[in-house]
């Protein structure tokens, strides 16, 4: 409890979990296990919240996306889905012993809706990020070199007859500005 008085909570998760296999069904540490994963979870996406915006309008049309920061932010996405899993499988065995605790119940709901609404958001980014080349092509409208999308700065923009068209971050601005 020491450790998670410091708020370190992975590791206290870990001293818990090393807990739980020399004794699978204490519900003491099971407990401890969901409620750390939990927490660990929640700081995770707070960071989350804090970074600029990988997806981004910048003006005259054109819709920014961060190709090396949106993969690192889907990669983080799936971290905290994770561990929220692995809380609700924790809680889940909790709730085979003691099917009728409210309390248990109650957490349980409030993992499955912070991991519903991050598998939500993660969706929608992933989804913009990978129809991306699908729709624009792979090749920059200003100086007709290729561009990549996982680690590149890329502008999407409708063109005049309506189709999307892809251009780096800066062969856009120096043309469009
Ligand atoms: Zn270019």
């Amino acid at each position: 409890m020491q450790e998670a008085q410091n708020s370190n909570f992975p590791s206290a998760l870990e001293i818990i979990t090393n807990g739980l296999d020399a004794h699978p069904a204490s519900e003491g540490l099971l407990f401890l296990k969901a409620y750390f994963g939990y927490k660990i979870a929640d700081n995770m996406s707070n960071e989350l919240s804090s970074y600029p915006k990988v997806i981004q309008p910048i003006g005259g049309g054109g819709l920014m996306i961060d190709g090396a920061m949106t993969s690192q932010m889907l990669h983080k996405f799936q971290e905290i889905v994770n561990t929220l899993s692995e809380a609700e499988e924790a809680i889940s065995e909790l709730l085979q012993v003691n099917p009728k605790s409210t309390d248990f119940v109650e957490f349980r709901e409030s993992i499955d809706l912070k991991r519903q609404q991050l598998n939500q958001e993660s969706e929608n980014m992933r989804s913009t990020f990978n129809r991306s080349p699908q729709l624009a092509g792979n090749f920059c409208r200003g100086c007709q070199r290729s561009i990549s999308f996982e680690t590149q700065k890329v502008v999407l923009r409708r063109s005049d007859d309506s189709h999307i068209e892809a251009w780096h971050l800066g062969c856009f601005k120096a043309t469009n500005n």
